[in-house]
C-alpha cells in the first residue's frame, strides 16, 4: 500500500495574470509546496492541461463553462508548471499531459510526459503515445491505493480527477486550501457533491 498527491494543472495560465487565471492560483502553487515538503508522501505527481487542437474547448467567446479563452497551449510559456512550484520540481515522480485533442478535466485522462516532462517542447515522444502509461495504471504499478488531490480549479479539473480516481476504487481527499477554484461561490455546492461520491475533504 501506498499514497500518492496528485497536483493538478498549476500552471502558468491558470494563475494570476495567466490566459484563465484563477485567484488564488500563485497561493495555491507555493502552498502545495510547503506542504509536500512536510509531508511524507510515496509518490507525487503533477497533471498539465496540454493542449494542441482541442476543438470546442478553445471559444473565441467563451462561456466559461465549456468552452474557454486558448490557455495552455502545449509547450508555450502558458502550459508550463507555476514557478511557485519550483521547491519540489525535484520532487515530481511524473508529470502526466491531458487534453491534446479534446477537453480533458480530469488528470485520469492524463498520460506520463515524455522525459518526465524535461522536455517542454513537446515533440520527442520517441516511445510514441501509445506506449505511456495512464495515471491509472502508473498509479496502480507502485501499489498506490490512497491519493490527496490539489491544485487548479477546485470545481473543474481538482474536481473531475477526484471523481475519477473514486471511480477507479482509490481512497480519495481533496485538501481544499490548497485548491483555487474558478467559482468560488459555488464551492461548498462542489465539496457537498464529492463527499457524497465517496471524497474525503481534508483541511490539511
Ligand atoms: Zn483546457
Amino acid at each position: 500500500m501506498a499514497d500518492a498527491l496528485i497536483i493538478v494543472d498549476v500552471q502558468y495560465d491558470f494563475c494570476e495574470g495567466g490566459a484563465l487565471g484563477v485567484d488564488g492560483g500563485t497561493r495555491a502553487a507555493e502552498d502545495i509546496s510547503e506542504h509536500v515538503t512536510g509531508y511524507g508522501y510515496d509518490y507525487v505527481v503533477a497533471t498539465q492541461d496540454w493542449h494542441i487542437e482541442p476543438g470546442g474547448h478553445f471559444s473565441d467567446t467563451p462561456d466559461f463553462v465549456d468552452s474557454w479563452p486558448v490557455h495552455c497551449v502545449a509547450g508555450e510559456p502558458g502550459s508550463a508548471l507555476h514557478s511557485g512550484l519550483d521547491p519540489i520540481r525535484g520532487r515530481l515522480d511524473g508529470i502526466f499531459r491531458k487534453g491534446e485533442y479534446t477537453a480533458g478535466y480530469s488528470g485520469f485522462e492524463g498520460r506520463l510526459a515524455p522525459g518526465n516532462g524535461r522536455d517542454d517542447g513537446g515533440a520527442a515522444g520517441a516511445a510514441g503515445e501509445g506506449a505511456m502509461p495512464h495515471l491509472a495504471d502508473w498509479l496502480g504499478e507502485r501499489g498506490v491505493t490512497e491519493v490527496r488531490i490539489v491544485g487548479i480549479a477546485t470545481d473543474y479539473c481538482v474536481r473531475a480527477t477526484a471523481l475519477d480516481a473514486v471511480r477507479a476504487g482509490l481512497r480519495t481527499a481533496v485538501v481544499p486550501h490548497l485548491t483555487a477554484a474558478v467559482h468560488p461561490e459555488k464551492l461548498a455546492d462542489v465539496l457537498s457533491e464529492l463527499r457524497t461520491a465517496g471524497v474525503e475533504i481534508h483541511a490539511g
